[in-house]
């Protein structure tokens, strides 16, 4: 049995073995974007003869929606997708407390209140009983997030939305491409947001956003958001009249061009992924105490992020605290080469955005109802149960030619289980 790492042994990911860029720029990348520049289709304004409107057709074809507005970020999608809604001041917004912190925020760019509901502990993402309790007569939407690359339990998210006439937008920021029986996450609510930022699955040589929906209207409702309220008409010179409320939220025509080069070669990628990654945690959920990443029955995965919670008790070690296990974890895996991290230290709720109500000022747009701001470490036990207890591989496996690494990174895993001796003496040390 060879030493561990942590102990002066050999890592058991080489250290010139344990580059995986992402995202991979290749010559087309590089053409698409000197065409769009050398071409002179510069203009940001999508009058649908330019990159930006031609990525809004590719994405809607490749994955099959009604639909596609381009937008500068994730964020922006979100945002606009509730100001399109109809969601503003006095409505509370349903979303899920463990999240990137844009979810919540977008509530708030709309003067709306974030009410946030707890997780499922196996999926990661919004557990329906909690959203339905939450439910209040100002409630006006509810954003499932596709959390890790994994899809909600919309067939009871929609269930609920209906029954209580709410609007649905799904964060899909971290999940192009995944399905939930049969469809394209993103056209199972009224709207869906993606973010093209770089650390993505279909990423954008920086920041952008694609909006999808079924619907004309919402469609035209989200493009005049994101254009100053102006409607843009294909083959109709721009008259500078502005409709309503709306934002400079256009997508970049370089950005668009690049995406959509990328978006040529995501099928393979995606094909390589799911090999390498199933290949990788068919190994680990061979060693006790380790709980990896599924999906709900008739969805697919996209792993954008690999979880891992780790469970004492099986693992042996009854008692230690789940934390102190986690900390003991990730110092011997990473010191074998596996960049363990956490995603996410806080629940949503404890941001001091949503604890202290810093908003508009004043308190706003909480005290449009008088509503009481979050309270700091109180409720969501199951959100704080699986920060507390698991680790996350990001970025990596994302590389389509990552297969060996994974399987080195397995190598660790298997080596420190067979070290659980050291664990032990770690974890009880921190308990
Ligand atoms: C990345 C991300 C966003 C925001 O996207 P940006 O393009 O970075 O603004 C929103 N929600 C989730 C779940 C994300 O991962």
């Amino acid at each position: 049995m060879s030493r561990l790492a942590a102990l002066g042994g050999t890592a058991a990911v080489p250290k010139d073995q344990r580059r995986a860029p992402w995202p991979l720029v290749e010559d087309e990348d590089r053409k698409a974007v000197l065409s769009a520049l050398d071409g002179a289709r510069l203009v940001s304004d999508t009058d649908g003869t330019n990159p930006v409107s031609e990525l809004e057709q590719q994405w809607a074809d490749h994955f099959g929606f009604a639909h596609c507005v381009a937008v500068s970020n994730g964020t922006a999608a979100l945002s606009l997708a509730l100001s399109a809604l109809g969601v503003g001041p006095g409505d509370e917004v349903i979303v899920p407390a463990l999240s990137f912190i844009a979810t919540g925020l977008a509530p708030v760019h709309q003067m709306a209140v974030p009410v946030f509901a707890d997780i499922d502990p196996v999926t990661y993402n919004l557990d329906p009983e909690d959203v339905e309790r939450r439910i209040t007569p100002r409630t006006r939407a509810i954003v499932p997030v596709h959390l890790h690359g994994a899809p909600a339990d919309m067939d009871r998210i929609a269930e609920i939305a209906r029954r209580h006439g709410l609007a649905v937008v799904e964060d899909a920021a971290q999940a192009p491409g995944a399905t939930h029986r049969g469809r394209p996450v993103g056209s199972l609510g009224d709207a869906g947001a993606f973010s093209l930022q770089v650390s993505k699955n279909v990423p954008t040589c920086g920041e952008g956003g694609l909006l999808v929906t079924g619907d004309a209207e919402l469609a035209a409702a989200m493009r005049r958001g994101r254009q100053f309220g102006e409607v843009m008409d294909p083959g109709r010179e721009r008259d500078y009249v502005s409709h309503g409320l709306g934002w400079n939220h256009k997508m970049n025509a370089l950005q668009a061009a690049f995406t959509s080069a990328q978006l040529a070669r995501f099928d393979d990628y995606e094909r390589r992924r799911q090999q390498n990654v199933a290949a990788f945690l068919a190994r680990l959920a061979e060693l006790p105490g380790i709980q990896v990443p599924t999906a709900l029955p008739d969805t697919t995965h996209v792993w954008h992020i690999l979880r891992f919670r780790f469970d004492p008790a099986a693992f042996g070690l009854d008692g230690v605290a789940p934390r102190a296990l986690r900390t003991a974890l990730r110092r011997l895996l990473r010191a074998e080469g596996v960049p363990m991290s956490q995603y996410q230290l806080l629940p949503l709720p404890d941001q001091t955005v949503f604890v202290d109500r810093l908003g508009f000022g004043a308190g706003h747009p909480w005290a449009v109802t008088g509503a009481p701001g979050t309270v700091r470490g109180e409720g969501y036990p199951v959100t704080r149960a699986v920060i507390e207890d698991s680790l996350t591989i990001q970025k990596r496996h994302l590389n389509p030619d990552s297969g060996p690494l994974l399987a080195r990174y397995a190598d660790a895993f298997e080596k420190v289980w067979a070290h659980r001796d050291m664990v032990a003496t770690l974890a009880g040390a921190a308990s």
